[in-house]
């Protein structure tokens, strides 16, 4: 279906649905309810799976929220946008990240902080801020979302603020990774760890993030202890 004959309409595509926690998910038919006010529904070419995924999947520990369509890292293109949607328009390219910006609350305005008082991460609300209502559902039943992006769907519905529009010759089967991972080493990286010039770092875990905190440590530090779990250090790592 183009863009310009769904527009407004319900769709109906695939999803992948968790049903309780801990048991396979299934690929299901979902109804996708087109996007409300400060909302945008698009069309998710790729995600991956990462490992926050698969601890709310788990649920030990933490509000089960069932049936649930997980998923955060991705990448797509708008398909369509809600009434005072101005920053995006159909065929953006968009990569949605799970701590968004209001753009207007302290939080946004301080250099200090991301954890916007709208948008910040939060793993128990499992519906949309602007009716308090799910945009999927089954025959019906409502099917909860999962940190605002619920991507292991072929179309989802996003709160603007939590989608980030990139330029569209970026392949989008890459830079989905940025959506989550790779800005998550980036971050800790700059942000937390702020490593001082000419220190020596150990990093221990090679995942995306490791990977990521490896990649942008090396730009500016000598050497880097890299480690992971299946050696007790994979080697000393000379980046000038
Ligand atoms: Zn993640
Ligand atoms: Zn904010």
């Amino acid at each position: 279906m183009s863009n310009s004959n769904t527009a407004g309409q319900v769709i109906r595509c695939r999803a992948a649905v968790a049903w309780e926690a801990g048991k396979p998910l299934v690929i299901e038919e979902v109804e996708v309810a087109p996007p409300q006010t400060n909302e945008v529904r698009l069309k998710i070419l790729y995600t991956s799976l990462c490992h926050t995924d698969v601890y709310f999947w788990e649920a030990k520990g933490q509000n089960p929220l069932f049936p649930r369509i997980y998923g955060h890292e991705a990448g797509g293109i708008v398909e369509s946008v809600g009434e005072g949607v101005t920053d995006l328009k159909a065929g953006d390219h968009v990569l949605p990240v799970f701590t968004g910006e209001c753009k207007d609350c302290a939080h946004c305005k301080s250099e200090e902080s991301n954890m916007c008082d709208l948008l910040r991460i939060n793993t128990d609300r499992g519906v949309m801020l602007s009716d308090g209502k799910s945009r999927f559902s089954i025959k019906g039943k409502p099917i909860y979302h999962f940190v605002g992006t619920s991507t292991f769907s072929e179309y989802t519905v996003v709160h603007v603020g939590c989608l980030a529009k990139i330029n569209p010759l970026a392949p989008l089967d890459k830079v989905c990774v940025l959506s989550c991972g790779i800005s998550t080493g980036l971050g800790a990286t700059l942000n937390v760890a702020k490593p001082k010039k000419g220190s020596t770092v150990a990093v221990f875990g090679l995942g995306a993030v490791g990977l990521a905190v490896s990649l942008f440590i090396s730009c500016y530090l000598p050497y880097i202890y890299i480690c992971d779990t299946f050696t007790a250090c994979l080697g000393v790592c000379l980046c000038v």
